[in-house]
Protein backbone atom coordinates (compact mmCIF):
# COMPACT_ATOMS: atom_id res chain seq x y z
CA UNK A 1 0.00 0.00 0.00
CA UNK A 2 2.56 2.64 1.22
CA UNK A 3 4.87 1.38 -2.33
CA UNK A 4 1.92 1.64 -4.52
CA UNK A 5 1.19 5.10 -3.57
CA UNK A 6 4.33 6.48 -3.45
CA UNK A 7 4.90 5.20 -6.73
CA UNK A 8 2.00 6.72 -8.05
CA UNK A 9 2.81 9.99 -6.79
CA UNK A 10 6.68 9.71 -8.21
CA UNK A 11 4.52 8.74 -11.99
CA UNK A 12 2.95 11.96 -11.62
CA UNK A 13 5.75 14.53 -10.49
CA UNK A 14 3.65 14.50 -6.76
CA UNK A 15 6.30 13.03 -4.81
CA UNK A 16 7.73 15.55 -1.93
CA UNK A 17 10.92 15.01 -0.03
CA UNK A 18 12.36 16.74 2.61
CA UNK A 19 15.96 18.75 2.03
CA UNK A 20 17.10 19.23 5.03
CA UNK A 21 19.34 22.62 5.15
CA UNK A 22 22.44 22.63 6.97
CA UNK A 23 22.72 26.08 8.29
CA UNK A 24 19.96 28.22 9.79
CA UNK A 25 17.55 30.49 7.58
CA UNK A 26 18.71 33.51 5.91
CA UNK A 27 19.64 34.42 2.11
CA UNK A 28 22.36 32.51 1.71
CA UNK A 29 21.90 29.14 3.09
CA UNK A 30 24.02 25.65 2.90
CA UNK A 31 22.48 23.40 0.90
CA UNK A 32 24.11 19.31 0.31
CA UNK A 33 26.73 21.76 1.30
CA UNK A 34 27.41 24.15 -0.61
CA UNK A 35 25.94 27.94 -0.22
CA UNK A 36 22.83 28.84 -2.39
CA UNK A 37 20.52 31.72 -2.51
CA UNK A 38 17.54 31.09 -0.55
CA UNK A 39 14.21 32.42 -2.12
CA UNK A 40 11.68 30.28 -0.17
CA UNK A 41 12.05 31.48 3.78
CA UNK A 42 8.80 33.45 5.09
CA UNK A 43 11.10 34.90 7.81
CA UNK A 44 10.43 38.23 5.48
CA UNK A 45 12.71 40.30 7.73
CA UNK A 46 15.59 38.26 9.07
CA UNK A 47 14.57 38.09 12.36
CA UNK A 48 14.80 33.92 12.92
CA UNK A 49 18.76 34.31 13.22
CA UNK A 50 18.92 38.13 14.60
CA UNK A 51 21.18 38.12 18.09
CA UNK A 52 18.17 39.90 19.90
CA UNK A 53 15.58 36.94 19.60
CA UNK A 54 18.19 33.90 20.13
CA UNK A 55 19.54 35.86 23.29
CA UNK A 56 15.59 36.46 24.61
CA UNK A 57 15.47 32.61 24.13
CA UNK A 58 18.91 31.69 25.83
CA UNK A 59 17.86 33.54 29.01
CA UNK A 60 14.26 32.79 29.19
CA UNK A 61 15.62 29.28 28.96
CA UNK A 62 18.05 29.94 31.40
CA UNK A 63 15.07 31.42 33.66
CA UNK A 64 12.39 28.59 32.69
CA UNK A 65 13.36 25.84 31.41
CA UNK A 66 12.80 23.95 27.79
CA UNK A 67 9.42 23.34 28.17
CA UNK A 68 6.46 24.37 29.95
CA UNK A 69 5.58 21.34 31.32
CA UNK A 70 1.69 21.16 31.36
CA UNK A 71 -1.35 23.00 28.99
CA UNK A 72 -1.83 26.70 29.39
CA UNK A 73 -4.71 26.45 32.18
CA UNK A 74 -3.19 23.83 34.26
CA UNK A 75 -0.04 24.64 35.45
CA UNK A 76 1.49 25.56 31.72
CA UNK A 77 1.36 29.68 32.07
CA UNK A 78 4.40 31.25 32.28
CA UNK A 79 5.79 35.05 32.15
CA UNK A 80 6.96 34.64 28.91
CA UNK A 81 3.75 33.43 27.76
CA UNK A 82 1.84 36.53 29.71
CA UNK A 83 4.21 38.91 28.24
CA UNK A 84 3.86 37.66 24.95
CA UNK A 85 0.09 38.25 24.89
CA UNK A 86 0.49 41.80 26.43
CA UNK A 87 2.89 42.73 23.70
CA UNK A 88 0.67 41.38 20.99
CA UNK A 89 -2.52 42.93 21.89
CA UNK A 90 -0.42 46.38 22.89
CA UNK A 91 1.03 45.77 18.79
CA UNK A 92 -2.48 45.27 17.60
CA UNK A 93 -4.19 47.84 19.30
CA UNK A 94 -6.75 45.23 21.04
CA UNK A 95 -7.68 44.38 24.51
CA UNK A 96 -6.43 41.00 24.44
CA UNK A 97 -4.59 37.90 23.06
CA UNK A 98 -4.15 34.55 22.68
CA UNK A 99 -1.19 32.46 21.86
CA UNK A 100 -1.50 29.14 20.19
CA UNK A 101 1.41 26.31 19.42
CA UNK A 102 0.75 27.12 15.95
CA UNK A 103 -1.07 28.72 13.10
CA UNK A 104 -2.42 25.06 11.99
CA UNK A 105 -3.45 24.60 15.56
CA UNK A 106 -4.92 28.00 15.74
CA UNK A 107 -7.38 27.59 12.95
CA UNK A 108 -8.49 24.13 13.50
CA UNK A 109 -9.42 24.99 16.61
CA UNK A 110 -10.83 28.74 16.73
CA UNK A 111 -12.89 27.88 13.84
CA UNK A 112 -14.97 25.03 14.88
CA UNK A 113 -15.16 27.62 18.78
CA UNK A 114 -17.16 29.92 16.29
CA UNK A 115 -19.72 27.84 14.18
CA UNK A 116 -21.01 24.15 14.15
CA UNK A 117 -22.89 22.04 12.41
CA UNK A 118 -25.95 23.83 10.99
CA UNK A 119 -23.90 26.86 10.02
CA UNK A 120 -22.87 28.14 6.77
CA UNK A 121 -19.16 28.43 6.30
CA UNK A 122 -18.12 30.39 3.38
CA UNK A 123 -14.37 30.02 2.33
CA UNK A 124 -12.30 31.69 -0.48
CA UNK A 125 -11.02 28.90 -2.86
CA UNK A 126 -7.74 30.07 -2.39
CA UNK A 127 -7.47 29.70 1.83
CA UNK A 128 -5.10 27.72 3.71
CA UNK A 129 -5.15 24.32 4.24
CA UNK A 130 -5.16 24.72 7.90
CA UNK A 131 -8.35 26.89 7.35
CA UNK A 132 -10.17 24.18 5.48
CA UNK A 133 -9.51 21.58 7.68
CA UNK A 134 -10.84 23.64 10.52
CA UNK A 135 -14.04 24.44 8.16
CA UNK A 136 -14.15 20.57 8.05
CA UNK A 137 -14.28 19.80 11.60
CA UNK A 138 -16.68 22.14 12.71
CA UNK A 139 -19.07 20.49 10.98
CA UNK A 140 -20.95 23.04 9.15
CA UNK A 141 -21.87 23.57 5.65
CA UNK A 142 -18.79 24.43 3.82
CA UNK A 143 -19.39 26.61 0.50
CA UNK A 144 -16.40 28.41 -1.55
CA UNK A 145 -16.41 31.26 -3.33
CA UNK A 146 -14.39 32.56 -6.61
CA UNK A 147 -10.89 34.12 -5.25
CA UNK A 148 -11.14 37.04 -4.30
CA UNK A 149 -14.57 37.48 -5.60
CA UNK A 150 -16.69 39.46 -3.92
CA UNK A 151 -19.60 39.78 -6.00
CA UNK A 152 -19.68 35.52 -6.09
CA UNK A 153 -19.46 35.95 -2.13
CA UNK A 154 -23.01 37.84 -2.17
CA UNK A 155 -24.37 35.62 -4.43
CA UNK A 156 -23.98 32.69 -2.29
CA UNK A 157 -24.90 35.13 1.33
CA UNK A 158 -28.13 36.10 -0.88
CA UNK A 159 -29.53 32.63 -1.34
CA UNK A 160 -28.81 31.25 1.79
CA UNK A 161 -31.53 30.41 4.80
CA UNK A 162 -32.22 33.25 6.77
CA UNK A 163 -31.03 33.11 10.36
CA UNK A 164 -28.02 30.77 10.12
CA UNK A 165 -24.41 31.43 11.58
CA UNK A 166 -23.02 32.42 8.70
CA UNK A 167 -18.56 32.59 8.74
CA UNK A 168 -16.62 34.25 5.75
CA UNK A 169 -13.39 32.82 5.95
CA UNK A 170 -10.35 34.49 4.18
CA UNK A 171 -6.29 34.43 4.07
CA UNK A 172 -5.16 38.14 4.37
CA UNK A 173 -1.95 37.48 1.92
CA UNK A 174 -2.68 34.34 0.14
CA UNK A 175 0.44 32.00 0.97
CA UNK A 176 0.22 30.74 -2.68
CA UNK A 177 -0.29 33.46 -4.92
CA UNK A 178 0.62 36.81 -2.77
CA UNK A 179 -2.18 38.66 -3.25
CA UNK A 180 -4.75 39.99 -0.51
CA UNK A 181 -7.94 39.40 0.51
CA UNK A 182 -10.18 42.71 -0.88
CA UNK A 183 -11.16 43.02 3.04
CA UNK A 184 -12.92 46.52 2.53
CA UNK A 185 -15.52 44.43 0.74
CA UNK A 186 -15.68 41.24 2.78
CA UNK A 187 -15.94 43.71 5.74
CA UNK A 188 -19.23 45.52 4.63
CA UNK A 189 -20.50 41.88 3.33
CA UNK A 190 -19.59 40.54 6.46
CA UNK A 191 -21.74 43.49 8.34
CA UNK A 192 -25.03 43.71 5.50
CA UNK A 193 -25.52 39.90 5.75
CA UNK A 194 -24.50 39.58 9.94
CA UNK A 195 -22.08 36.81 9.36
CA UNK A 196 -18.54 36.83 11.01
CA UNK A 197 -15.68 37.37 8.83
CA UNK A 198 -12.76 35.11 9.87
CA UNK A 199 -9.19 36.81 8.68
CA UNK A 200 -6.05 34.42 8.88
CA UNK A 201 -2.93 37.27 8.34
CA UNK A 202 -0.15 34.56 8.82
CA UNK A 203 1.64 36.25 6.10
CA UNK A 204 0.53 40.07 6.47
CA UNK A 205 1.84 39.82 9.88
CA UNK A 206 5.05 41.89 10.50
CA UNK A 207 4.62 43.51 7.46
CA UNK A 208 2.06 45.27 6.13
CA UNK A 209 0.25 48.35 7.15
CA UNK A 210 1.96 51.79 8.42
CA UNK A 211 3.75 49.87 11.47
CA UNK A 212 3.75 46.32 10.51
CA UNK A 213 1.04 45.41 12.42
CA UNK A 214 -0.66 43.51 9.24
CA UNK A 215 -3.49 43.34 6.41
CA UNK A 216 -5.98 44.76 8.92
CA UNK A 217 -4.34 47.88 9.46
CA UNK A 218 -3.30 48.10 5.97
CA UNK A 219 -6.48 48.27 4.80
CA UNK A 220 -7.19 50.49 8.16
CA UNK A 221 -10.06 48.19 9.25
CA UNK A 222 -8.83 47.58 12.64
CA UNK A 223 -12.36 49.25 13.87
CA UNK A 224 -14.70 47.18 12.08
CA UNK A 225 -12.92 43.43 12.86
CA UNK A 226 -13.52 42.05 16.30
CA UNK A 227 -11.11 39.69 16.35
CA UNK A 228 -8.63 37.85 13.68
CA UNK A 229 -5.12 35.13 13.68
CA UNK A 230 -2.50 35.68 12.36
CA UNK A 231 1.23 33.75 13.07
CA UNK A 232 4.56 33.83 14.72
CA UNK A 233 6.42 31.97 12.39
CA UNK A 234 6.94 33.99 9.49
CA UNK A 235 8.04 37.45 9.81
CA UNK A 236 8.10 37.23 13.24
CA UNK A 237 10.87 34.98 12.89
CA UNK A 238 9.47 32.22 15.85
CA UNK A 239 6.55 29.70 15.69
CA UNK A 240 2.85 30.12 16.78
CA UNK A 241 0.08 31.71 16.60
CA UNK A 242 -1.83 34.22 17.87
CA UNK A 243 -5.88 35.71 17.75
CA UNK A 244 -6.26 39.42 18.65
CA UNK A 245 -9.21 40.90 19.62
CA UNK A 246 -11.67 42.21 22.51
CA UNK A 247 -11.61 40.52 26.23
CA UNK A 248 -14.82 38.83 25.58
CA UNK A 249 -13.80 37.64 22.13
CA UNK A 250 -10.16 36.14 23.48
CA UNK A 251 -11.85 34.84 27.06
CA UNK A 252 -14.05 32.63 24.58
CA UNK A 253 -11.75 30.87 22.84
CA UNK A 254 -9.34 30.46 25.86
CA UNK A 255 -12.63 28.37 27.16
CA UNK A 256 -13.68 27.01 23.69
CA UNK A 257 -11.02 26.37 21.47
CA UNK A 258 -9.62 22.81 21.58
CA UNK A 259 -6.27 22.84 20.01
CA UNK A 260 -5.73 25.69 22.96
CA UNK A 261 -6.89 23.53 25.72
CA UNK A 262 -5.59 20.42 25.06
CA UNK A 263 -2.37 20.76 24.06
CA UNK A 264 0.99 21.92 25.43
CA UNK A 265 2.09 25.54 26.16
CA UNK A 266 4.71 26.72 23.72
CA UNK A 267 8.22 26.72 25.24
CA UNK A 268 9.00 29.45 27.32
CA UNK A 269 11.98 30.40 25.03
CA UNK A 270 9.67 31.04 21.88
CA UNK A 271 7.10 33.38 23.67
CA UNK A 272 10.32 35.37 24.90
CA UNK A 273 11.97 35.35 21.32
CA UNK A 274 8.62 36.88 20.13
CA UNK A 275 8.21 39.47 22.48
CA UNK A 276 11.80 40.57 21.27
CA UNK A 277 10.23 40.18 17.99
CA UNK A 278 7.39 42.80 18.08
CA UNK A 279 10.20 45.04 19.48
CA UNK A 280 12.30 44.71 16.90
CA UNK A 281 9.35 45.11 14.63
CA UNK A 282 9.00 48.50 15.90
CA UNK A 283 12.14 50.04 16.54
CA UNK A 284 13.77 48.87 12.91
CA UNK A 285 11.07 50.12 10.65
CA UNK A 286 13.52 50.20 8.30
CA UNK A 287 13.65 46.46 7.49
CA UNK A 288 10.29 46.80 6.04
CA UNK A 289 11.56 49.06 4.01
CA UNK A 290 14.00 47.30 2.39
CA UNK A 291 12.27 44.50 2.14
CA UNK A 292 9.29 46.17 -0.15
CA UNK A 293 12.45 47.72 -1.92
CA UNK A 294 13.80 44.14 -3.10
CA UNK A 295 10.19 42.89 -3.58
CA UNK A 296 9.90 46.15 -5.89
CA UNK A 297 13.40 44.90 -7.68
CA UNK A 298 13.32 41.11 -8.14
CA UNK A 299 9.50 41.07 -9.62
CA UNK A 300 10.26 44.12 -11.90
CA UNK A 301 13.07 41.85 -13.35
CA UNK A 302 10.90 38.58 -13.82
CA UNK A 303 8.46 40.66 -15.06
CA UNK A 304 10.77 41.85 -17.93
CA UNK A 305 12.37 38.24 -18.38
CA UNK A 306 8.96 37.43 -19.86
CA UNK A 307 7.88 35.22 -17.04
CA UNK A 308 4.37 34.53 -16.18
CA UNK A 309 3.81 36.15 -12.30
CA UNK A 310 0.71 36.36 -10.37
CA UNK A 311 -1.14 39.46 -9.39
CA UNK A 312 1.27 39.56 -6.37
CA UNK A 313 0.98 42.47 -4.11
CA UNK A 314 3.19 40.89 -1.55
CA UNK A 315 6.70 39.30 -1.07
CA UNK A 316 5.38 36.19 -2.14
CA UNK A 317 6.36 36.11 -6.39
CA UNK A 318 5.15 32.73 -7.67
CA UNK A 319 5.81 31.91 -11.13
CA UNK A 320 3.53 30.02 -12.73
CA UNK A 321 4.86 27.48 -14.97
CA UNK A 322 1.42 24.86 -15.45
CA UNK A 323 2.60 21.35 -15.45
CA UNK A 324 4.34 20.14 -12.33
CA UNK A 325 7.26 18.28 -14.10
CA UNK A 326 8.09 21.82 -15.80
CA UNK A 327 8.01 23.28 -12.33
CA UNK A 328 10.42 20.47 -11.29
CA UNK A 329 12.66 20.69 -13.83
CA UNK A 330 12.64 24.37 -13.51
CA UNK A 331 13.53 24.12 -9.92
CA UNK A 332 16.06 21.63 -10.23
CA UNK A 333 17.91 24.26 -13.07
CA UNK A 334 17.70 27.22 -10.82
CA UNK A 335 19.36 24.80 -7.89
CA UNK A 336 22.06 24.07 -10.62
CA UNK A 337 22.74 27.60 -11.17
CA UNK A 338 22.62 28.51 -7.10
CA UNK A 339 18.91 29.63 -6.29
CA UNK A 340 17.11 27.58 -3.91
CA UNK A 341 12.79 27.94 -4.31
CA UNK A 342 11.46 24.98 -4.82
CA UNK A 343 8.43 23.85 -6.71
CA UNK A 344 4.71 24.12 -5.58
CA UNK A 345 2.42 21.73 -7.05
CA UNK A 346 -1.28 20.31 -6.16
CA UNK A 347 -2.51 19.63 -4.13
CA UNK A 348 -0.71 22.57 -2.25
CA UNK A 349 -2.26 24.80 -5.30
CA UNK A 350 -4.81 24.39 -7.75
CA UNK A 351 -4.14 22.16 -11.26
CA UNK A 352 -2.22 23.54 -14.44
CA UNK A 353 -0.45 26.43 -11.81
CA UNK A 354 2.16 24.43 -10.67
CA UNK A 355 4.78 26.84 -9.69
CA UNK A 356 8.30 28.11 -8.27
CA UNK A 357 7.23 30.28 -5.68
CA UNK A 358 9.61 32.82 -4.57
CA UNK A 359 9.72 35.00 -1.55
CA UNK A 360 11.95 37.56 -1.09
CA UNK A 361 13.71 39.20 2.47
CA UNK A 362 14.87 42.42 3.77
CA UNK A 363 18.01 40.75 4.11
CA UNK A 364 18.68 40.03 0.47
CA UNK A 365 21.34 42.25 -1.04
CA UNK A 366 21.40 43.71 -4.25
CA UNK A 367 23.90 41.44 -5.46
CA UNK A 368 21.92 38.42 -4.40
CA UNK A 369 19.01 39.27 -6.23
CA UNK A 370 21.14 40.27 -9.31
CA UNK A 371 22.86 36.78 -8.88
CA UNK A 372 18.99 35.23 -8.55
CA UNK A 373 18.04 36.91 -11.64
CA UNK A 374 20.80 35.93 -13.57
CA UNK A 375 19.97 32.06 -12.66
CA UNK A 376 16.32 32.42 -13.34
CA UNK A 377 17.09 33.42 -16.82
CA UNK A 378 19.42 30.88 -17.33
CA UNK A 379 17.00 28.37 -16.01
CA UNK A 380 13.91 29.71 -17.55
CA UNK A 381 16.04 29.48 -21.05
CA UNK A 382 17.49 25.89 -20.64
CA UNK A 383 13.67 24.91 -19.91
CA UNK A 384 12.45 26.77 -23.18
CA UNK A 385 9.89 28.59 -20.62
CA UNK A 386 11.30 32.28 -21.63
C1 LIG B 1 1.69 29.16 7.27
C2 LIG B 1 0.24 29.36 7.36
C3 LIG B 1 -0.53 28.76 8.36
C4 LIG B 1 0.05 27.76 9.31
O1 LIG B 1 0.79 28.37 10.30
P1 LIG B 1 1.86 27.51 11.11
O2 LIG B 1 2.20 28.35 12.26
O3 LIG B 1 2.99 27.27 10.16
O4 LIG B 1 1.16 26.23 11.49
C5 LIG B 1 -1.85 29.09 8.47
N1 LIG B 1 -2.42 29.93 7.58
C6 LIG B 1 -1.74 30.51 6.58
C7 LIG B 1 -2.43 31.43 5.65
C8 LIG B 1 -0.38 30.23 6.43
O5 LIG B 1 0.30 30.77 5.43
Amino acid sequence: MFDDYLHRLDAQSLRRRLRPIGSGTGPVISLEGRPVILLASNDYLGLATHPRLKQAAIQATEHFGTGAGAARLISGTLPPHEELETALAKFKGTDAALLFGSGYLANIGLIPALIGPGGLILADRLCHASLLDGCRLSGAGVRVYRHRDGEHLRSLLSKRRTARPTLIVTDGVFSMDGDLAPLPALADLAEEFSATLYIDDAHGTGILGANGRGTVEHFELEARIPFHMGTLGKALGTSGAYVVGTTAAVQYFLNRARSFLFTTAPPPATAAATVAALQILQSEPERRVRLWDNRQYLYTGLQRMGFRLCDSQSPIMPVIVGDPSLALALAEQLLRQGVYAPAIRPPTVPKETSRIRVTVTSEHTRAHLDEALTAFQKAGQAIGLI
